[in-house]
């Protein structure tokens, strides 16, 4: 594939022809902040917060979606486009809880990140505020709506990763949320739990329950291991604290494969000192089982109790 040159915050780069101007930036250790994007998914240019200034092109076009050409000059921080991501940034607290204190996420979320980094203290917009239920239907995933920013990712994550379209935007404008098939509770949905979404989400609409209140970001150190269930060889991010395994998340999608549920709990029952008890949705409802069922294998187990009777 051929190459093109281009130019940013005056620094030649060159990158293969097709690369977007974010990936470029980025391969030249440029910053530019997102919230939507995600290299494992395609673009989409839903947040904004990525614009760059690029003269010759009418307004401020998102980098995540814009292709790099010969010769093209691009500003990543210019007084424009660090105005117009301060504005991104104050229409999302204008509607956002900003309850760090006691948030999931405080110390591993890029809104905070961003509006430490822009200088955004709080939203200069008064208006209505979102005001749903926490969705707490399921033992695996705590789900706040009012955090969400409806950057897409969990859903685009959903439908690309695990192929599973479990969830999707639904309603219109101020209303617009993700959603579940006919707006269920995640518990009463097909949700596998695997728990990608939880992975990809940038803000705390999405917590990882096993892990919830068991310390602050900061105090967690993470490790990969590629899990052994199956000959897929998917990764999982081992989460310790003061040394001890406390949980197991699903890593962020490389060029990825589905997460199961199996390989998860599994990792859980081998890694973590004090593993939560399994839960299974048995007729719409979740109930705790054994180890040997959860990981399916109860069926070895019958047997190899048949074989020992024998
Ligand atoms: S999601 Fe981020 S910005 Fe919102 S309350 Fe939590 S830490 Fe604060
Ligand atoms: S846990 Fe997995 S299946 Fe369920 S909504 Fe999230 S990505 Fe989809
Ligand atoms: S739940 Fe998280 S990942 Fe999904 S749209 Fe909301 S902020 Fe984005």
């Amino acid at each position: 594939m051929p190459n093109v040159t281009l130019t940013i915050d005056g620094q030649k780069v060159t990158v293969p022809a097709g690369t977007t101007v974010l990936e470029a930036a980025r391969s030249a250790g440029i910053f530019i902040p997102t919230l939507c994007h995600d290299p494992a998914i395609p673009g989409w240019g839903a947040c904004r917060l990525c614009i760059v200034e690029i003269p010759g092109m009418r307004n401020l076009p998102a980098s995540c979606v814009t292709t790099a050409t010969g010769g093209m000059v691009v500003y990543t921080a210019s007084e424009a486009v660090i105005e117009a991501r301060r504005t991104i940034i104050d229409l999302l607290l204008a509607n956002h809880p900003q309850d760090c204190l006691t948030c999931e996420r405080n110390g591993d979320c890029r809104l905070q990140d961003y509006a430490f980094m822009y200088g955004v203290k709080q939203s200069s917009f008064q208006g209505e505020r979102k005001n749903y239920p926490l969705d707490d239907s399921n033992p695996y995933i705590i789900r706040d709506q009012n955090k969400c920013i409806l950057c897409g990712k969990c859903v685009r994550t959903c439908q690309a990763v695990p192929e599973r379209s479990v969830i999707d935007f639904g309603y219109r404008g101020f209303n617009t949320k993700v959603v579940t098939a006919m707006d269920l509770p995640l518990g009463e949905s097909d949700c596998v739990y695997c728990a990608r979404c939880v992975a990809v989400c940038p803000v705390g609409a999405l917590t990882y329950r096993p892990l919830a209140g068991k310390g602050r970001t900061w105090e967690m150190e993470k490790k990969t291991v590629t899990c052994t269930f199956c000959d897929n060889g998917c990764t999982f991010d081992l989460i310790s604290k003061q040394g001890k395994v406390i949980g197991i998340m699903a890593k962020e999608p490389g060029p990825g494969r589905p997460l199961c549920l199996k390989g998860r709990l599994g990792l859980e029952l081998l890694y973590v000192a004090e593993p939560m008890t399994p839960m299974l949705k048995k007729d719409g409802r979740f109930v705790p089982v054994s180890w040997a069922e959860a990981l399916g294998l109860d069926g070895v187990v019958a047997r190899m109790k048949e074989v020992e009777g024998k």
